[in-house]
């Protein structure tokens, strides 16, 4: 089966066929990694390649720090003003879509939220051209979504900022290169190009630490998670350590250069089917289309569900659109391969055929 969840997402079935070799017997210790102490030399190794092998992909410097915390991105949604706001007097947010949309309300609860440009006018289907957004004077941060998971819209390009930009790359990141310096934060939730849900990676530069408001619940202090190596309390060992053999196959895959290229054909093989029919489409303007999720509709809702089954019937699931969004959305993450999209092509082209 080809799995199009948006999260938790599919994983690379090697890492799954490696993790149920090595899970329950690590090394032949006669231990699974989930009984380990994070203390022990064993997870510490674990813990510190994995945290290497990241910032290898990404090619992360020293003068920024890795954290692996809890909570996933929705944690950061807090984390980050209750860590940064201090350092200006408003916090400026872009509004692509329903996540930026959950960044911007729970930051509301810590500090002045000013959004700096909506996408609301054009429902939500393209993304803002920076000339017309509205930053403040005196921001501790811009914060944007490079990737809404949900409508499939997305940045192909980095905003400009004098204020450090942060960024929630919980369904772009390790898809193809960025350009970490241009950043103050980075925050992804781990469930989808990362490994198992349960763990969320936050990659700061190490001046922003210490500046955090002085009622920052402890564990969420990006100065403190730093100074201990990210074992402040105790990680999440288990899903710290499949996100480890995530990277280790995502460096055998040629990295996240080599990445892209294949997520791009992917993408392209599916809005091409989207774009070449009467029967699919996709309103998401050209220059702003998610290479990771792709929602379309049929032409008539009422085959939604007949659409559904099928799919799942021929081994394609999880294509229903996020509940609020309705219609189809295909994830089209790393772990899932090109062969897949080929085979949702072919069941589209087939469905349309019978249906349309
Ligand atoms: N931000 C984006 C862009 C997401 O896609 C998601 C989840 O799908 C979240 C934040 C929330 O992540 P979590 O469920 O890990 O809190």
């Amino acid at each position: 089966v080809f799995n199009f969840c948006a999260g938790p997402a599919a994983l690379p079935t090697q890492v799954l066929a490696e993790a149920q070799e090595q899970l329950l017997d690590w090394n032949g210790r006669g231990l699974s990694v989930m009984e380990m102490s994070h203390r022990s030399p064993e997870f510490v190794s674990i813990a510190a390649e994995a945290e290497q092998d990241f910032r290898d992909l990404l090619d992360i410097g020293d003068e920024y720090a890795v954290l692996f915390v809890h909570g996933g991105a929705s944690a950061q949604f807090a984390s980050l003003p209750l860590n940064l706001s201090a350092m200006g007097e408003r916090v400026d947010y872009v509004d692509t879509g329903l996540w930026s949309q959950k960044a911007i309300k729970e930051a509301a609860r810590y500090a002045d939220v000013n959004v700096v440009v909506t996408a609301e006018q054009n429902q939500f289907t393209e993304v803002p051209e920076q000339k017309i957004w509205r930053c403040s004077d005196k921001a501790a941060y811009l914060h944007y979504t490079p990737n809404e998971t949900i409508n499939g819209v997305a940045f192909e390009w980095v905003p400009e900022s004098d204020v450090p930009l942060v960024a929630d790359m919980s369904s772009v990141i390790l898809s193809g290169p960025i350009d970490v310096t241009r950043f103050g934060v980075i925050y992804a939730g781990a469930q989808k190009n990362i490994g198992p849900a349960g763990l969320a990676i936050v990659i700061v530069k190490k001046e922003l630490l210490g500046k955090a408001r002085q009622d920052i619940p402890t564990c969420m202090s990006y100065k403190v998670v730093a100074d201990n190596h990210s074992m402040y309390n105790t990680p999440p060992t288990l899903a710290w350590y499949l996100s480890g053999l995530v990277f280790k196959w995502v460096k055998a895959q040629g990295g996240v250069a080599a990445m892209e290229l294949v997520n791009r054909r992917k993408a392209a093989k599916l809005y091409n089917a989207i774009d070449s029919s009467d029967f699919y489409s996709n309103t998401v303007a050209v220059n702003s289309r998610s290479l990771m999720n792709v929602p379309f509709t049929l032409s008539d809702d009422r085959l939604n569900s007949l659409f559904v089954s099928q799919a799942e019937e021929s081994g394609l699931l999880n294509l229903a659109g996020h509940r609020t969004a309705g219609g189809m959305r295909a994830s089209i993450y790393n772990a899932v391969p090109e062969a897949a999209v080929d085979a949702l092509v072919e069941f589209m082209s087939v469905f349309e055929r019978d249906n349309g």
